[in-house]
């Protein structure tokens, strides 16, 4: 089969691979939409998986069934899925212990482009299948299922995180895809005041679309200082930063109340230390808490976040900037997601 792949550190291109095999689990896909992410560009132009070599790229898409093992009790070739981009193991300890994600070891609930190779190929093969995939409803089309693999998961995991609750304000820093559906996410847990911070015109309109009430730009100066302006110093009950720097982590500890949640997101590709500013922390005692995850992956927070849309709650084609027919399209998507033109929130292609 082939697919498209990381060749080496900032090379990219087309290479043929055995089939995969399935095993009594698992199921054997081929794509029907596929997306590009932001993390395919830290992992092929930050190198921030260490240089890999031929590994094929992708973990956002939709797929038609085309083989199953002999285990496999809920699917069946010819159904349509939602391939989540975390494919967790089910029966590993860590999964047990609610942190699927981390299955067998730090973030190996990852699996495609990281712990093996990825959804830009002809064929793409899913460990447990009647854990991790499913039938996409529909009244989704298949662009739209393309972003509940990880967009959509990915910003709500962000609010809940951040454990928005109803009349909070909230903070957030990044309004690509993944922090438009933090947006979308922390509306639907009810916070009252929603800043977002971007400096794109298309991302800052997709942002009021979902819930946004203020835009700030981090172009403008230093965001906390924009953030306490607002707030009348008072500050916010919560961040979730979803774009950014290891730099980021002090503005949002700057401006988040005692007791309050900073949630990250973002995929930080580079830099060695994030910095907690002590006095703002409450001098290590300001109850304020840092925490970062990796979105759920799994078949039962697909088929829930699937209802939101079946049930028109929400609408991610604010997101689909760039559409695309054929496979050819898949690097021009991927460059898309590297320069991030003006006109761009998230490249689609159907196959
Ligand atoms: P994106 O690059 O489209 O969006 C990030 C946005 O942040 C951009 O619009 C950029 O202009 C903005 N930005 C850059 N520097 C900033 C700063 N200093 N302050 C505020 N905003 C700044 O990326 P995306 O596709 O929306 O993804 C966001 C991040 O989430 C990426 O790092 C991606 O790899 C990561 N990610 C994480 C998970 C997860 O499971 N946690 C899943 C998918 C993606
Ligand atoms: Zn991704």
């Amino acid at each position: 089969m082939k697919g498209f792949a990381m060749l080496g550190l900032n090379k990219v291109g087309w290479i043929e691979k055995e089939k995969p095999a399935v095993g009594p689990m698992d199921a054997l896909l081929r794509p029907l939409a596929i997306s590009p992410c932001t993390s395919d560009v830290h992992t092929v132009y930050e190198g921030a998986l260490g240089d890999r070599h031929n590994l094929i790229l992708g973990h956002e898409g939709v797929g038609e069934v085309v083989e199953v093992g002999n285990l496999v009790k809920d699917f069946k070739p010819g159904d349509k899925v939602i391939i989540p981009a975390i494919t967790p193991d089910w029966e590993a300890v860590e999964s047990q212990n609610g942190f699927s994600q981390h299955s067998n070891g730090m973030l190996n609930g990852w699996k495609f482009s990281n712990a093996k190779d990825g959804v830009f190929a002809d064929f793409i093969h899913v460990n447990e299948a009647d854990g991790n995939i499913a039938i996409l409803p529909p009244e989704i089309t298949i662009e739209e299922g393309a972003m509940l693999s990880d967009m959509v998961p990915t910003g709500f995991h962000g609010a809940d995180l951040a454990e928005v609750a109803f009349g909070e304000t909230v903070l957030v820093i990044g309004i690509g895809p993944v922090g438009l559906m933090a947006v979308a996410g922390a509306n639907h847990r009810g916070a009252a005041r929603i800043i977002a911070v971007g400096s794109r015109e298309i991302c800052a309109k997709a942002a009021k679309g979902y819930g946004a009430t203020d835009i700030i730009s981090y172009k403008n100066g230093d965001i906390a200082t924009q953030v306490k302006d607002l707030t009348k110093g008072k500050g916010v009950d919560k961040v979730i930063i979803a774009g950014g720097t290891v730099d980021t982590f002090e503005e949002a500890v700057n401006v988040v109340r005692p007791g309050g949640i900073v949630s990250n997101i973002n995929y930080l590709g580079s830099g060695d230390y994030i910095k907690i500013p002590r006095v703002a922390w409450g001098l290590g005692m300001g109850h304020i808490r840092v925490v970062g995850g990796l979105m759920p992956g799994g078949r039962k927070n697909m088929e829930y976040l699937s209802n939101l849309m079946k049930y028109k709650k929400l609408d991610v084609n604010p997101l689909l900037t760039h559409r695309f027919k054929g496979f050819e399209n898949i690097e021009k998507g991927l460059l898309l997601m590297k320069d991030k033109p003006k006109d761009l929130i998230k490249p689609v292609i159907t196959i």
